[in-house]
């Protein structure tokens, strides 16, 4: 049987729909407009084009939707200052910082800046601890968005074996958090492989489930998982230009061949990608029911 292949972008686009509607339903109920700001430090490429598709998907959902794009020289006291300004500005509901940052900023200093209550990437430790103990109000948006394309396509969560490739504090530790809570489309059993893993494929063999996160290419081959396993395949990894000078993109996982083994699996792109820009838009509005008391 060929496998089934998830489709992010049909699943971002049903959520996508839910949450126009949503987004509608508190304007019209309670005069209420989710905002959400960007902030983009700098000029690097691919910053801007996700700053754009973050700021057009905002405006075709019914978000309010601010943008500043601050020159590469930017102090940090500057920014610092900026993000204390949207920290008490009530349009605002959620404040996104696009990374890389400059060097000479700290990025640390400047997540740790963002009020809490709209740190809408789930990156600030106030909401990284709230995911740990089980009581999260934001859920980190790249693995939200695992979560979500698992749960939308049927696959039964609850007592998998999964295994997570990748321990990064953005995806690798936040999935792995997520699927271990005792929820409703969790309590699978997980177990978190890195580079210093002794034998990854005795590990990712015995999976049900496996998350690849690793940012190299065929990190994951058809050797190293077995008949009828799902594969969620985060990596995005620029391998070439096409002749009409496009980047060639490919996952972390050997597609062509895992694919003849598993039950269901990711393609990049179109699989976990759409999903991270469509979280980030579900947070913003929960911010801003949290914000209203409606939550
Ligand atoms: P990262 O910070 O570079 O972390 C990579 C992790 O993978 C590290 O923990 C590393 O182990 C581990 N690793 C690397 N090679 C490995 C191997 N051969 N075997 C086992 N473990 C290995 O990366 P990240 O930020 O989590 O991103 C991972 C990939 O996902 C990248 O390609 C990134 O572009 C992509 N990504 C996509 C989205 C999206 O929305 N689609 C969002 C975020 C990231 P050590 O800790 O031991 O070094």
């Amino acid at each position: 049987m060929p496998a089934q292949v998830i489709s992010g972008t049909e699943i971002a686009k049903q959520i996508r729909e839910e949450l126009k509607e949503e987004i509608a339903g508190l304007k019209e109920q309670h005069n209420l407009v989710p905002g959400l700001v960007t902030v983009l430090v700098g000029e690097d490429p691919a910053s801007q084009v996700y700053v754009g598709a973050k700021e057009k998907t905002s405006k075709a959902l019914g978000l309010y939707s601010e943008r500043h794009d601050l020159a590469a020289d930017t102090s940090e006291e500057a920014l610092l200052a900026l993000i204390s300004r949207l920290n008490n500005d009530p349009k605002i509901h959620g404040i996104l910082v696009q990374l890389p940052l400059p060097k000479h900023i700290n990025e640390t200093r400047v997540l740790y800046a963002i009020d809490p209550r709209k740190d809408v990437d789930g990156f600030h430790p106030v909401n990284l601890g709230k995911l740990m103990i089980g009581e999260p109000d934001y859920l980190p948006c790249t693995p939200h968005g695992i979560q979500q394309l698992l749960v939308r396509s049927g696959i039964e969560i609850e007592g998998a074996e999964v295994v997570v490739v990748g321990r990064s504090n953005i995806v690798g530790k936040p999935i792995a958090n997520i699927l271990l809570q005792k929820k409703e489309g969790a309590n699978a059993t997980v177990t978190v492989c890195h580079t210093r893993t002794r034998d990854i494929s005795a590990h990712t063999r015995r999976a049900d489930i496996i998350i690849v996160a690793a940012g190299r290419p065929k990190a994951i081959t058809a050797d190293m998982v077995k008949e009828g396993v799902v594969v969620i395949d985060v990596g995005v990894n620029r391998i070439g230009k096409t002749a009409e000078g496009k980047s060639i993109l490919v996952g972390d996982v050997d597609f062509e061949a895992v694919k003849e083994k598993a039950r269901a699996i990711t393609p990049v792109p179109g699989g976990v990608g759409p999903m991270t820009i469509t979280m980030l838009m579900l947070n913003t509005v929960k911010a801003a029911k949290l914000a209203a008391g409606l939550i």
